[in-house]
Protein backbone atom coordinates (compact mmCIF):
# COMPACT_ATOMS: atom_id res chain seq x y z
CA UNK A 1 0.00 0.00 0.00
CA UNK A 2 1.31 3.46 -0.96
CA UNK A 3 0.77 5.90 1.83
CA UNK A 4 0.70 9.70 1.96
CA UNK A 5 4.60 9.12 3.59
CA UNK A 6 5.42 7.04 0.96
CA UNK A 7 4.96 9.73 -1.78
CA UNK A 8 5.95 12.48 0.42
CA UNK A 9 4.85 15.71 0.46
CA UNK A 10 7.48 16.45 -2.81
CA UNK A 11 5.63 13.72 -4.85
CA UNK A 12 2.42 15.73 -4.24
CA UNK A 13 3.86 18.99 -5.24
CA UNK A 14 5.41 17.26 -8.26
CA UNK A 15 2.21 15.52 -9.47
CA UNK A 16 0.49 18.73 -8.84
CA UNK A 17 2.70 21.08 -10.83
CA UNK A 18 2.76 17.93 -13.65
CA UNK A 19 -0.71 18.81 -13.81
CA UNK A 20 -0.70 21.97 -14.32
CA UNK A 21 1.89 21.63 -17.30
CA UNK A 22 -0.02 19.17 -18.81
CA UNK A 23 -3.27 21.07 -18.31
CA UNK A 24 -1.87 24.10 -19.84
CA UNK A 25 0.01 22.56 -22.55
CA UNK A 26 -3.39 20.60 -23.48
CA UNK A 27 -5.41 24.03 -23.34
CA UNK A 28 -2.46 25.74 -25.61
CA UNK A 29 -3.13 23.01 -28.64
CA UNK A 30 -6.81 23.62 -27.89
CA UNK A 31 -6.47 26.94 -28.75
CA UNK A 32 -3.79 26.55 -31.42
CA UNK A 33 -6.33 24.17 -33.48
CA UNK A 34 -8.94 26.95 -32.66
CA UNK A 35 -6.67 29.91 -33.99
CA UNK A 36 -4.59 28.22 -36.95
CA UNK A 37 -7.09 28.58 -39.34
CA UNK A 38 -6.42 27.33 -43.37
CA UNK A 39 -7.15 29.52 -45.80
CA UNK A 40 -9.87 28.16 -48.31
CA UNK A 41 -8.74 27.62 -51.74
CA UNK A 42 -9.98 29.26 -54.64
CA UNK A 43 -11.10 28.33 -58.44
CA UNK A 44 -8.08 29.97 -60.35
CA UNK A 45 -9.56 32.68 -62.64
CA UNK A 46 -8.11 32.26 -66.06
CA UNK A 47 -8.14 35.00 -68.88
CA UNK A 48 -7.19 32.24 -71.75
CA UNK A 49 -6.73 35.64 -74.12
CA UNK A 50 -4.12 37.28 -72.14
CA UNK A 51 -0.81 37.31 -74.15
CA UNK A 52 2.16 36.02 -72.73
CA UNK A 53 4.18 37.19 -75.59
CA UNK A 54 2.76 40.67 -76.12
CA UNK A 55 3.18 41.19 -72.43
CA UNK A 56 6.63 40.24 -72.35
CA UNK A 57 7.54 42.65 -74.95
CA UNK A 58 5.83 45.43 -73.33
CA UNK A 59 7.72 44.64 -70.09
CA UNK A 60 10.98 45.11 -72.89
CA UNK A 61 10.20 48.24 -74.12
CA UNK A 62 9.59 50.01 -70.75
CA UNK A 63 12.74 48.73 -69.48
CA UNK A 64 14.34 50.51 -72.76
CA UNK A 65 13.78 54.03 -71.13
CA UNK A 66 16.35 55.14 -68.52
CA UNK A 67 14.15 56.22 -66.37
CA UNK A 68 17.06 56.80 -63.38
CA UNK A 69 15.79 59.32 -60.52
CA UNK A 70 16.65 62.43 -61.46
CA UNK A 71 19.17 63.36 -58.18
CA UNK A 72 23.21 64.08 -58.45
CA UNK A 73 24.29 63.08 -61.71
CA UNK A 74 21.09 62.67 -63.20
CA UNK A 75 19.22 65.79 -62.36
CA UNK A 76 17.46 67.76 -64.83
CA UNK A 77 17.38 64.16 -67.61
CA UNK A 78 14.30 64.09 -68.19
CA UNK A 79 13.83 62.89 -71.68
CA UNK A 80 13.68 59.80 -70.39
CA UNK A 81 10.50 60.25 -68.35
CA UNK A 82 8.61 61.91 -71.08
CA UNK A 83 9.18 59.39 -73.87
CA UNK A 84 8.27 56.53 -71.39
CA UNK A 85 4.91 58.59 -70.93
CA UNK A 86 4.57 58.48 -74.43
CA UNK A 87 4.74 55.23 -74.74
CA UNK A 88 2.55 54.68 -71.85
CA UNK A 89 -0.29 56.56 -74.28
CA UNK A 90 0.69 54.87 -77.20
CA UNK A 91 0.84 51.21 -75.69
CA UNK A 92 -2.42 51.19 -74.36
CA UNK A 93 -4.73 53.42 -76.29
CA UNK A 94 -7.86 52.84 -74.15
CA UNK A 95 -6.63 54.25 -71.14
CA UNK A 96 -5.09 56.78 -72.76
CA UNK A 97 -8.64 57.65 -74.34
CA UNK A 98 -10.53 56.81 -71.27
CA UNK A 99 -8.19 58.14 -68.29
CA UNK A 100 -8.37 61.61 -67.66
CA UNK A 101 -4.44 61.99 -67.40
CA UNK A 102 -3.01 64.60 -64.50
CA UNK A 103 0.76 65.90 -64.91
CA UNK A 104 2.01 66.70 -61.08
CA UNK A 105 5.06 67.97 -60.45
CA UNK A 106 6.50 67.64 -64.03
CA UNK A 107 6.76 63.87 -64.49
CA UNK A 108 4.39 62.10 -62.09
CA UNK A 109 1.26 60.69 -63.19
CA UNK A 110 -2.20 60.61 -62.32
CA UNK A 111 -4.61 58.54 -64.80
CA UNK A 112 -8.60 58.89 -63.74
CA UNK A 113 -10.74 56.70 -64.55
CA UNK A 114 -13.90 57.52 -63.62
CA UNK A 115 -16.33 55.28 -62.25
CA UNK A 116 -20.45 55.35 -62.89
CA UNK A 117 -20.90 54.51 -58.68
CA UNK A 118 -20.77 57.43 -57.21
CA UNK A 119 -21.53 55.82 -54.24
CA UNK A 120 -18.34 53.73 -54.17
CA UNK A 121 -15.03 55.82 -52.68
CA UNK A 122 -12.61 56.36 -55.35
CA UNK A 123 -9.55 53.44 -55.05
CA UNK A 124 -5.69 53.80 -56.34
CA UNK A 125 -3.04 51.48 -58.20
CA UNK A 126 0.43 52.84 -57.42
CA UNK A 127 3.67 52.50 -59.35
CA UNK A 128 6.44 54.34 -59.62
CA UNK A 129 8.44 55.31 -63.02
CA UNK A 130 12.02 55.86 -61.38
CA UNK A 131 14.53 53.42 -61.11
CA UNK A 132 17.84 53.09 -59.27
CA UNK A 133 21.00 53.90 -61.61
CA UNK A 134 22.57 50.74 -63.22
CA UNK A 135 26.31 50.98 -64.05
CA UNK A 136 26.46 47.49 -66.90
CA UNK A 137 28.99 46.16 -65.09
CA UNK A 138 28.79 42.61 -64.14
CA UNK A 139 25.45 42.53 -66.16
CA UNK A 140 24.77 39.70 -68.00
CA UNK A 141 22.54 42.26 -70.50
CA UNK A 142 22.80 45.62 -71.07
CA UNK A 143 20.52 47.01 -67.77
CA UNK A 144 18.29 49.15 -70.11
CA UNK A 145 18.53 46.69 -73.31
CA UNK A 146 15.03 45.07 -71.84
CA UNK A 147 16.71 41.91 -73.44
CA UNK A 148 15.35 38.29 -73.60
CA UNK A 149 17.74 36.12 -71.97
CA UNK A 150 18.84 33.02 -73.47
CA UNK A 151 17.22 30.96 -69.82
CA UNK A 152 13.79 32.90 -70.81
CA UNK A 153 14.17 35.89 -68.48
CA UNK A 154 13.66 39.61 -69.36
CA UNK A 155 16.78 41.62 -67.95
CA UNK A 156 17.00 45.13 -66.98
CA UNK A 157 16.89 47.80 -64.48
CA UNK A 158 13.08 47.51 -63.18
CA UNK A 159 12.17 44.19 -63.80
CA UNK A 160 11.23 43.89 -60.25
CA UNK A 161 11.47 47.68 -58.97
CA UNK A 162 9.05 48.30 -60.30
CA UNK A 163 8.34 48.87 -64.03
CA UNK A 164 6.87 45.03 -64.06
CA UNK A 165 4.20 45.96 -61.86
CA UNK A 166 3.25 49.06 -63.16
CA UNK A 167 2.98 47.59 -66.90
CA UNK A 168 0.77 44.92 -64.95
CA UNK A 169 -1.15 47.74 -63.74
CA UNK A 170 -1.59 48.97 -67.14
CA UNK A 171 -2.64 45.62 -68.67
CA UNK A 172 -5.10 44.67 -66.08
CA UNK A 173 -6.77 48.39 -66.85
CA UNK A 174 -6.49 47.74 -70.64
CA UNK A 175 -7.60 44.58 -70.52
CA UNK A 176 -11.29 45.45 -68.91
CA UNK A 177 -11.53 49.03 -71.29
CA UNK A 178 -10.62 47.32 -74.64
CA UNK A 179 -13.18 44.94 -73.99
CA UNK A 180 -15.49 48.01 -73.85
CA UNK A 181 -16.06 47.58 -69.96
CA UNK A 182 -15.44 50.45 -67.42
CA UNK A 183 -15.46 50.36 -63.97
CA UNK A 184 -18.00 51.29 -61.40
CA UNK A 185 -15.38 52.33 -58.74
CA UNK A 186 -13.61 55.50 -59.79
CA UNK A 187 -9.88 53.81 -60.16
CA UNK A 188 -6.93 56.07 -59.81
CA UNK A 189 -3.16 54.89 -61.06
CA UNK A 190 -0.32 57.04 -59.94
CA UNK A 191 2.89 56.73 -61.34
CA UNK A 192 5.23 59.17 -58.90
CA UNK A 193 8.50 59.50 -60.48
CA UNK A 194 11.14 60.00 -57.78
CA UNK A 195 10.41 57.15 -55.49
CA UNK A 196 13.89 55.83 -55.38
CA UNK A 197 16.26 58.64 -53.86
CA UNK A 198 14.15 57.82 -50.55
CA UNK A 199 12.68 61.11 -49.16
CA UNK A 200 10.49 61.46 -52.75
CA UNK A 201 10.21 65.28 -52.48
CA UNK A 202 8.04 66.31 -55.72
CA UNK A 203 5.74 63.08 -56.73
CA UNK A 204 3.81 61.60 -54.30
CA UNK A 205 3.50 64.15 -51.75
CA UNK A 206 2.27 66.43 -54.46
CA UNK A 207 -0.06 63.54 -55.89
CA UNK A 208 -2.04 63.52 -52.62
CA UNK A 209 -2.08 67.47 -52.17
CA UNK A 210 -3.72 67.29 -55.64
CA UNK A 211 -6.03 64.82 -54.18
CA UNK A 212 -7.07 67.07 -50.82
CA UNK A 213 -7.49 69.91 -52.93
CA UNK A 214 -9.94 67.49 -55.01
CA UNK A 215 -11.44 66.77 -51.50
CA UNK A 216 -10.63 62.78 -52.68
CA UNK A 217 -10.56 60.02 -49.92
CA UNK A 218 -9.81 56.85 -51.41
CA UNK A 219 -11.19 53.32 -50.28
CA UNK A 220 -7.66 51.44 -50.58
CA UNK A 221 -4.34 52.25 -51.84
CA UNK A 222 -2.41 49.24 -53.26
CA UNK A 223 1.86 49.95 -53.77
CA UNK A 224 5.06 47.72 -54.11
CA UNK A 225 5.89 45.58 -51.10
CA UNK A 226 5.59 42.69 -49.78
CA UNK A 227 5.62 39.43 -52.73
CA UNK A 228 4.61 35.86 -52.87
CA UNK A 229 6.99 33.43 -52.13
CA UNK A 230 6.97 29.25 -51.74
CA UNK A 231 6.05 28.28 -48.24
CA UNK A 232 8.71 26.17 -47.72
CA UNK A 233 10.72 29.21 -46.83
CA UNK A 234 8.51 29.58 -43.91
CA UNK A 235 8.19 26.02 -43.17
CA UNK A 236 4.35 26.75 -44.43
CA UNK A 237 2.75 24.58 -47.03
CA UNK A 238 2.01 26.02 -50.79
CA UNK A 239 2.49 29.60 -51.59
CA UNK A 240 2.74 32.69 -49.08
CA UNK A 241 1.91 36.16 -50.18
CA UNK A 242 2.87 39.02 -47.72
CA UNK A 243 0.77 42.41 -47.75
CA UNK A 244 2.73 44.77 -46.31
CA UNK A 245 0.33 46.70 -43.67
CA UNK A 246 2.35 49.19 -42.62
CA UNK A 247 6.41 50.21 -43.56
CA UNK A 248 9.09 50.84 -40.87
CA UNK A 249 9.54 54.88 -39.74
CA UNK A 250 13.30 55.80 -40.84
CA UNK A 251 15.42 58.95 -40.94
CA UNK A 252 18.78 59.95 -40.51
CA UNK A 253 20.60 61.19 -37.51
CA UNK A 254 24.73 62.66 -37.46
CA UNK A 255 27.01 61.47 -34.43
CA UNK A 256 29.36 64.18 -34.45
CA UNK A 257 32.57 63.18 -32.49
CA UNK A 258 34.94 66.38 -30.93
CA UNK A 259 38.10 65.85 -29.87
CA UNK A 260 41.37 67.50 -30.45
CA UNK A 261 43.55 66.47 -32.88
CA UNK A 262 46.32 68.06 -34.91
CA UNK A 263 49.68 66.93 -36.85
CA UNK A 264 49.89 62.73 -36.95
CA UNK A 265 53.26 62.37 -35.70
CA UNK A 266 52.38 63.49 -32.13
CA UNK A 267 48.74 61.73 -31.22
CA UNK A 268 46.97 61.84 -28.74
CA UNK A 269 44.93 59.07 -27.11
CA UNK A 270 42.28 59.27 -27.40
CA UNK A 271 41.07 60.26 -30.84
CA UNK A 272 38.54 61.42 -32.40
CA UNK A 273 38.70 58.44 -34.78
CA UNK A 274 39.35 56.11 -31.28
CA UNK A 275 35.81 57.69 -30.16
CA UNK A 276 33.96 57.55 -32.99
CA UNK A 277 35.15 53.74 -32.95
CA UNK A 278 33.80 53.29 -29.77
CA UNK A 279 30.22 54.95 -30.64
CA UNK A 280 30.00 53.20 -33.40
CA UNK A 281 30.61 49.49 -31.43
CA UNK A 282 27.80 50.72 -28.68
CA UNK A 283 25.60 51.47 -31.28
CA UNK A 284 26.22 47.91 -32.02
CA UNK A 285 26.34 46.16 -29.27
CA UNK A 286 23.12 47.77 -27.46
CA UNK A 287 20.37 47.39 -30.42
CA UNK A 288 16.73 48.97 -29.17
CA UNK A 289 14.79 46.27 -27.09
CA UNK A 290 12.41 43.64 -29.29
CA UNK A 291 8.79 43.65 -29.27
CA UNK A 292 6.22 41.36 -30.59
CA UNK A 293 4.15 44.30 -31.87
CA UNK A 294 0.38 43.22 -32.41
CA UNK A 295 0.58 42.95 -36.20
CA UNK A 296 3.13 40.62 -35.73
CA UNK A 297 1.33 38.04 -33.57
CA UNK A 298 -1.46 38.66 -36.21
CA UNK A 299 1.27 37.39 -38.94
CA UNK A 300 2.45 34.23 -37.14
CA UNK A 301 -1.29 33.77 -36.19
CA UNK A 302 -2.27 33.82 -39.95
CA UNK A 303 0.75 31.87 -41.00
CA UNK A 304 -0.07 29.31 -38.84
CA UNK A 305 -2.76 28.33 -39.69
CA UNK A 306 -0.36 26.77 -43.00
CA UNK A 307 2.43 25.27 -41.11
CA UNK A 308 3.50 21.73 -39.36
CA UNK A 309 1.45 21.35 -36.25
CA UNK A 310 4.72 22.07 -34.16
CA UNK A 311 4.71 25.17 -35.97
CA UNK A 312 1.66 25.68 -35.33
CA UNK A 313 1.17 25.01 -31.64
CA UNK A 314 4.17 27.89 -31.31
CA UNK A 315 2.81 30.38 -33.81
CA UNK A 316 -1.14 29.97 -33.35
CA UNK A 317 0.30 31.08 -29.81
CA UNK A 318 2.28 33.75 -30.52
CA UNK A 319 1.10 35.98 -27.60
CA UNK A 320 1.94 33.43 -25.32
CA UNK A 321 5.14 32.47 -26.96
CA UNK A 322 6.51 36.13 -27.42
CA UNK A 323 9.37 35.72 -24.68
CA UNK A 324 10.80 32.76 -26.86
CA UNK A 325 9.93 34.37 -30.11
CA UNK A 326 11.54 37.67 -29.52
CA UNK A 327 14.94 35.51 -28.72
CA UNK A 328 14.99 33.70 -31.68
CA UNK A 329 13.71 36.28 -34.55
CA UNK A 330 16.49 38.50 -32.83
CA UNK A 331 18.66 35.66 -33.64
CA UNK A 332 17.84 33.85 -36.96
CA UNK A 333 18.46 36.33 -39.64
CA UNK A 334 18.65 40.45 -40.37
CA UNK A 335 14.96 40.31 -41.45
CA UNK A 336 13.44 38.76 -38.67
CA UNK A 337 15.45 40.94 -36.17
CA UNK A 338 14.49 43.69 -38.49
CA UNK A 339 10.46 42.69 -37.81
CA UNK A 340 11.05 43.15 -33.91
CA UNK A 341 13.04 45.94 -33.29
CA UNK A 342 13.61 49.48 -34.47
CA UNK A 343 17.17 48.97 -36.38
CA UNK A 344 19.69 51.33 -36.37
CA UNK A 345 22.76 50.97 -38.81
CA UNK A 346 25.63 53.30 -39.35
CA UNK A 347 26.56 54.21 -43.27
CA UNK A 348 28.95 57.08 -44.36
CA UNK A 349 31.92 57.97 -42.37
CA UNK A 350 33.33 61.59 -42.38
CA UNK A 351 37.06 61.97 -41.08
CA UNK A 352 40.21 63.84 -41.27
CA UNK A 353 41.07 65.37 -45.13
CA UNK A 354 44.49 64.40 -44.80
CA UNK A 355 46.65 61.15 -44.65
CA UNK A 356 48.76 63.38 -41.88
CA UNK A 357 46.09 64.92 -39.76
CA UNK A 358 44.07 64.26 -37.07
CA UNK A 359 40.81 65.54 -37.48
CA UNK A 360 39.53 67.97 -34.53
CA UNK A 361 35.92 66.49 -35.83
CA UNK A 362 34.79 63.22 -37.65
CA UNK A 363 30.68 61.94 -37.80
CA UNK A 364 28.66 59.29 -38.61
CA UNK A 365 25.49 58.82 -40.48
CA UNK A 366 23.37 56.92 -38.62
CA UNK A 367 20.40 55.49 -40.82
CA UNK A 368 17.17 54.07 -38.92
CA UNK A 369 14.02 52.23 -39.76
CA UNK A 370 11.74 52.51 -36.64
CA UNK A 371 9.11 49.62 -35.59
CA UNK A 372 5.25 50.95 -35.17
CA UNK A 373 5.35 51.69 -31.35
CA UNK A 374 8.28 53.89 -31.19
CA UNK A 375 9.14 57.63 -32.59
CA UNK A 376 11.91 58.69 -33.82
CA UNK A 377 12.40 60.25 -30.48
CA UNK A 378 12.66 57.17 -29.04
CA UNK A 379 15.79 56.55 -31.02
CA UNK A 380 17.77 59.52 -29.76
CA UNK A 381 16.72 58.92 -26.02
CA UNK A 382 18.26 55.46 -26.84
CA UNK A 383 21.29 57.42 -28.15
CA UNK A 384 21.46 59.44 -25.42
CA UNK A 385 21.53 56.38 -22.87
CA UNK A 386 23.76 54.21 -24.52
CA UNK A 387 26.27 57.13 -25.26
CA UNK A 388 25.92 59.13 -21.96
CA UNK A 389 29.60 58.66 -20.77
CA UNK A 390 30.47 60.68 -24.46
CA UNK A 391 27.44 63.48 -24.53
CA UNK A 392 28.26 64.21 -20.78
CA UNK A 393 31.48 65.74 -21.49
CA UNK A 394 30.42 67.72 -24.74
CA UNK A 395 32.65 65.12 -26.97
CA UNK A 396 29.56 63.66 -28.87
CA UNK A 397 26.37 65.67 -30.51
CA UNK A 398 23.77 64.18 -32.17
CA UNK A 399 21.92 65.84 -34.95
CA UNK A 400 18.52 64.75 -35.85
CA UNK A 401 18.23 64.69 -39.70
CA UNK A 402 15.04 64.55 -42.22
CA UNK A 403 13.34 61.34 -41.00
CA UNK A 404 9.48 60.40 -41.15
CA UNK A 405 7.64 58.13 -38.25
CA UNK A 406 6.37 54.57 -38.75
CA UNK A 407 3.03 54.55 -40.95
CA UNK A 408 -0.74 53.80 -39.81
CA UNK A 409 -1.49 50.17 -39.72
CA UNK A 410 -4.16 49.10 -42.06
CA UNK A 411 -6.79 47.13 -40.98
CA UNK A 412 -6.45 43.69 -41.96
CA UNK A 413 -9.93 42.11 -41.71
CA UNK A 414 -13.76 43.37 -43.49
CA UNK A 415 -14.47 43.55 -47.29
CA UNK A 416 -12.00 45.69 -48.60
CA UNK A 417 -8.78 43.65 -47.52
CA UNK A 418 -11.04 39.81 -48.17
CA UNK A 419 -11.70 41.59 -51.97
CA UNK A 420 -7.58 41.68 -51.80
CA UNK A 421 -6.68 38.36 -50.23
CA UNK A 422 -9.63 36.30 -52.46
CA UNK A 423 -8.37 38.06 -55.43
CA UNK A 424 -4.84 36.60 -54.82
CA UNK A 425 -6.23 33.17 -54.01
CA UNK A 426 -7.84 32.89 -57.30
CA UNK A 427 -4.77 34.21 -58.66
CA UNK A 428 -2.14 31.87 -57.21
CA UNK A 429 -3.40 28.57 -56.06
CA UNK A 430 -2.69 26.81 -52.50
CA UNK A 431 -1.68 30.20 -51.21
CA UNK A 432 -1.80 32.19 -47.52
CA UNK A 433 -2.08 35.44 -47.03
CA UNK A 434 -0.78 37.38 -44.15
CA UNK A 435 -0.31 40.81 -42.97
CA UNK A 436 3.03 41.98 -42.07
CA UNK A 437 5.40 44.66 -41.49
CA UNK A 438 6.99 46.26 -44.35
CA UNK A 439 10.47 46.85 -43.46
CA UNK A 440 10.95 49.13 -46.83
CA UNK A 441 9.72 52.52 -47.51
CA UNK A 442 7.54 53.10 -50.24
CA UNK A 443 5.31 55.97 -52.00
CA UNK A 444 2.55 54.46 -50.25
CA UNK A 445 3.23 56.02 -47.01
CA UNK A 446 2.23 59.72 -48.01
CA UNK A 447 -1.11 58.43 -48.59
CA UNK A 448 -1.50 57.79 -45.02
CA UNK A 449 -3.53 61.16 -44.53
CA UNK A 450 -6.13 59.70 -47.33
CA UNK A 451 -6.60 56.48 -47.01
CA UNK A 452 -6.71 53.70 -44.22
CA UNK A 453 -5.99 51.18 -46.07
CA UNK A 454 -3.28 51.17 -47.74
CA UNK A 455 -1.42 47.58 -48.74
CA UNK A 456 1.65 47.07 -49.81
CA UNK A 457 1.85 44.11 -52.50
CA UNK A 458 3.56 43.72 -55.43
CA UNK A 459 1.98 40.24 -57.07
CA UNK A 460 5.08 38.14 -58.41
CA UNK A 461 6.67 35.10 -57.13
CA UNK A 462 10.08 35.59 -55.74
CA UNK A 463 12.54 33.32 -56.49
CA UNK A 464 15.01 32.60 -53.28
CA UNK A 465 18.28 34.60 -55.25
CA UNK A 466 15.12 37.17 -56.36
CA UNK A 467 16.05 39.63 -53.34
CA UNK A 468 20.06 40.58 -54.62
CA UNK A 469 18.82 41.82 -57.83
CA UNK A 470 16.63 44.37 -56.53
CA UNK A 471 19.18 47.26 -57.62
CA UNK A 472 21.81 45.05 -57.90
CA UNK A 473 22.94 43.29 -61.14
CA UNK A 474 21.02 41.66 -63.23
CA UNK A 475 17.67 41.84 -62.58
CA UNK A 476 15.17 40.37 -64.12
CA UNK A 477 11.53 38.77 -64.32
CA UNK A 478 10.00 35.81 -66.02
CA UNK A 479 7.27 36.01 -68.79
CA UNK A 480 5.24 33.36 -67.17
CA UNK A 481 5.47 35.47 -63.41
CA UNK A 482 5.06 38.87 -65.60
CA UNK A 483 1.35 37.51 -67.00
CA UNK A 484 0.40 36.30 -64.14
CA UNK A 485 1.16 39.56 -62.04
CA UNK A 486 -1.36 40.88 -65.33
CA UNK A 487 -3.65 37.92 -64.29
CA UNK A 488 -3.72 39.04 -60.72
CA UNK A 489 -4.49 43.04 -61.79
CA UNK A 490 -6.99 42.10 -64.06
CA UNK A 491 -8.81 39.90 -61.29
CA UNK A 492 -8.71 42.18 -58.70
CA UNK A 493 -9.97 44.93 -60.48
CA UNK A 494 -12.70 43.26 -61.46
CA UNK A 495 -12.91 42.28 -58.20
CA UNK A 496 -12.76 45.52 -56.40
CA UNK A 497 -13.33 48.32 -59.06
CA UNK A 498 -16.14 46.03 -60.90
CA UNK A 499 -16.01 46.20 -64.78
CA UNK A 500 -19.04 45.79 -66.01
CA UNK A 501 -20.46 47.18 -69.94
ZN1 LIG B 1 10.40 50.37 -55.68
Amino acid sequence: MITLSAIGIGGYIGIAVGGIVLILLMALIIRAASKAVSQPTMEPIDYPELDKKVIGEHLSEALRFETISMVDAYKGKDEPFLAFREWMLKTYPHVAKEAELTVIAGYSLVFCLKGSDFDLLPCAFLSHQDVVPAPAKGWDYPPFSGAMGEDGYIYGRGALDMKDHLVAVLEGAEYWLSRGKHFERTTYLCFGHDEEPGQSLDGAPNIVRYFQQQGVRLEFVLDEGGSIIEGKQLFAKGYVAAIGATEKGMGDLEIVVHQEGGHSSRPMYPSANGILADVIRRIEKHPMRARMTPLLKQTFVTLSGATNPLFKFVLANADVFAPLLKVVLSKASPVTNALVRTTLATTVLWGSDARNTIANEVKVNVNFRTLSGETSEDVVKHLNKILKKYIKTGQVRIDLLAHSEPSPESRCDGEVFDTLTKSIRQTFEETTVIPYVFLGATDSRFYAPICDRIYRFGPVVMGWDDESRFHGINERIHPDKLARAVRFFVTYMDNACHAVD
